[in-house]
């Protein structure tokens, strides 16, 4: 094994391999025999099924967690992978959320997460003289002080004020006329997908039984309690019992259907509210800083991502399709034009790579406009045996989760322990930093550039030792991908044996981020995915062409949807592909 880490060895324990599961599906079964319950199942492999898996399982407690699709094929790959108290929160003076999150992104920095989650500098413009300086000055102050009193250290730097000069020298193709100064502040991003698959690993890790593609069609009862599920496994078709002592719903935007399956008592209402974010590359703008800019009604963010730039969001209701929202032509348009106002070479359809579009689980108020609507996160307990969570937001998903498992545990007879997760770090955490000082060394023993394994550790951090482990036994595994230089044929294998991918859309989509980075949306690549993938998980010539054929209608469908002029008829387009099945 490469000695990335620092000299120790890594552990691999935790990978999500197709035989782990299986195991973990044959664990699953057990729990229906009497007294072999599990203490807890989480429906839902989002980031707050995923956090309450971990947090369940560091108690103390026996879990399962399933997910119907792909672990954070949901909104959890989808969102403005921020981790930020969210400036505007503090304009509703919703001081206390603001706090809360701020708390969160600096123990994600330094103790959780430091190999996924880093600060990333913004420059708020500031657009009129003498009154904005000092209103928006004092909330940033605010903004970070909030982050300093909350028992932690912030994790990120302090902001700063520039002048014209200042703010021209950081962001030169800032328009002239845009600004008159600016405000540079901290806040921090994540790959949010693989921060899912990173929490999920732990959570095996430390034992839960984790399996995706297992869909709950329904809920067991005993009376009106609440004692298991019923699941569909979406591989092979196949139906099977979980019994557990609490089941907790953390299913996001499906809330309100599987809630349903149970009750139409004491629901939670959650509405989904559509965000649409353009990639384009980095190249097409000089700015060593994102940018934070106001519009009617709520923010439009352009975030450094790599060797491109993520801007936006959107925010109306969506009432459509929720597996597959669909950014339509007027919701790329209304972010290109906002995004314009402060350029000096205006953004074209041409330089868009890749369009995403994701739903905020947001809990219904009678409030109209979803921009308003609270992040702020809702524990229920309908019915003896079940817990839903829902709400909230990417950056507290640990809060959300540590509720949940409290709501789930005071029904409990035994005394649990309460949430330790606050100290406990990720897999690959633990040894970063000696890695990424030792990275020189690592790529000469590896053979490989220093700038590959940097972009491998900041992706996997100490277990990078486990991809270049891969290389050194293949060395054709260095290849990049077609069409996707950045990543290697050996993530593919990786991800199939240690990161729970099944499909080449998980490894195009979430694993790596190809279909929104690369120009053509990973289709020179999926050849190459799923021969490798194939290759592990004993695909007939049949499936893989299958795999192939689908992942090129799936790209057709959405460049087609994008190009209709609203929800309807982009949505109808999208819906032309549905979800792989596997051949059975
Ligand atoms: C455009 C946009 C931008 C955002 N930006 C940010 C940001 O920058 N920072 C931030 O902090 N937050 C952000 N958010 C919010 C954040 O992304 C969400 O709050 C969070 O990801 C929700 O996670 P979740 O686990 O609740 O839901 P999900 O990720 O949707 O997970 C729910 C899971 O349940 C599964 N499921 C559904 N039904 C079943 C069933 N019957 N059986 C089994 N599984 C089932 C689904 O497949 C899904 O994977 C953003 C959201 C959007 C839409």
């Amino acid at each position: 094994m490469s000695n990335i880490a620092g000299g120790s060895q890594v552990n691999s324990a935790g990978a999500l391999s197709p035989e782990s599961r299986a195991a973990s599906i044959e664990a699953l079964k057990a729990t229906a025999e009497a007294g072999k319950e599990l203490d807890i199942l989480i429906v839902g492999g989002g980031v707050v099924g995923a956090g309450a898996a971990l947090d369940a399982v560091t108690r103390g407690l026996t879990v399962g967690i399933v997910e119907a699709r792909d672990w954070s094929s949901g909104t959890s790959s989808r969102s403005s992978k921020l981790i930020h108290g969210g400036l505007r929160y503090l304009e509703m003076l919703d001081f206390a959320l603001v706090q809360e999150a701020l708390q969160e992104r600096g123990l994600l920095i330094q103790t959780i997460a430091p190999h996924l989650v880093r600060p990333v500098p913004f420059l708020y413009p500031l657009t009129r003289r003498f009154v904005e300086r000092p209103y928006v000055g004092a909330g940033i102050m605010l903004y970070d002080t909030l982050g300093l009193t909350s028992g932690h250290s912030r994790g990120v730097p302090m902001h700063r004020h520039l002048t014209k000069r200042g703010t021209l020298r950081a962001a030169p193709s800032l328009k002239d006329d845009a600004f008159v100064g600016s405000i540079r502040y901290y806040d921090a991003q994540v790959d949010d997908a693989r921060l899912v698959v990173n929490v999920v690993r732990t959570a095996a890790h430390y034992g839960a039984h984790a399996a995706n593609r297992l869909r709950v069609v329904d809920f067991l009862r005993e009376g009106e309690r609440v004692v298991g599920a019923k699941l569909e496994n979406q591989e092979d078709g196949e139906v099977f019992e979980v019994r557990a002592k609490q089941v907790v719903n953390a299913t996001g935007v499906w809330t309100d259907e599987t809630q349903a399956m149970v009750t139409d008592r004491g629901q939670l209402k959650v509405r989904a509210s559509k965000g649409i974010h353009l990639v384009v590359p980095r190249d097409r703008f000089q700015s060593t800083v994102g940018l934070i800019l106001r519009t009617e009604k709520s923010v439009l963010f352009v975030i450094p991502w790599g060797r491109h730039w993520i801007i936006g969001t959107t925010d109306t209701d969506w009432t459509l399709d929720k597996a597959h929202p669909a950014a339509s032509s007027k919701d790329i348009d209304y972010v290109l034009e906002h995004v314009n106002r402060v350029l000096k070479r205006p953004l074209t359809r041409e330089d868009v790579e890749g369009v995403y579009a994701g739903l905020r689980p947001l809990l219904a108020g009678d409030n109209d406009s979803t921009a308003k609507l609270s992040r702020e996160h809702v524990v229920a307990h309908p019915v003896p045996g079940l817990v839903v969570v829902a709400g909230g937001k990417y950056t507290t998903y640990r809060v959300m989760a540590k509720d949940a498992v409290d709501e789930a545990t005071r029904a409990m007879d035994e005394r649990v322990p309460p949430s330790c997760t606050d100290t406990i770090p990720l897999l690959g955490a633990e040894g970063f930093k000696a890695a990424w000082n030792r990275r020189a060394r690592s790529a000469e023993e590896a053979g490989v550039h220093v700038a590959r394994v940097e972009h491998l550790l900041n992706r996997y951090g100490s277990m990078t030792a486990e991809v270049l482990d891969l290389i050194a036994r293949q060395p054709e595994l260095a290849e990049p991908l077609p069409g996707a230089d950045d990543y290697l044929a050996a993530e593919v294998v990786y991800a199939t044996t240690h990161e729970g991918a099944r499909h080449v859309h998980d490894v195009l989509t979430r694993r790596t981020r190809i279909s929104i980075e690369a120009w053509d949306r990973g289709v020179s690549a999926v050849p190459v995915v799923a021969k490798l993938m194939g290759e592990i998980l004993g695909w007939s010539d049949t499936q893989r062409e299958s795999e192939i054929k689908h992942y090129l209608a799936r790209v057709e469908a959405e460049r087609l949807s994008q190009e209709q002029p609203d929800d309807e008829s982009a949505d109808a387009a999208r819906m032309g592909v549905d979800d792989i099945m596997p051949l059975r």
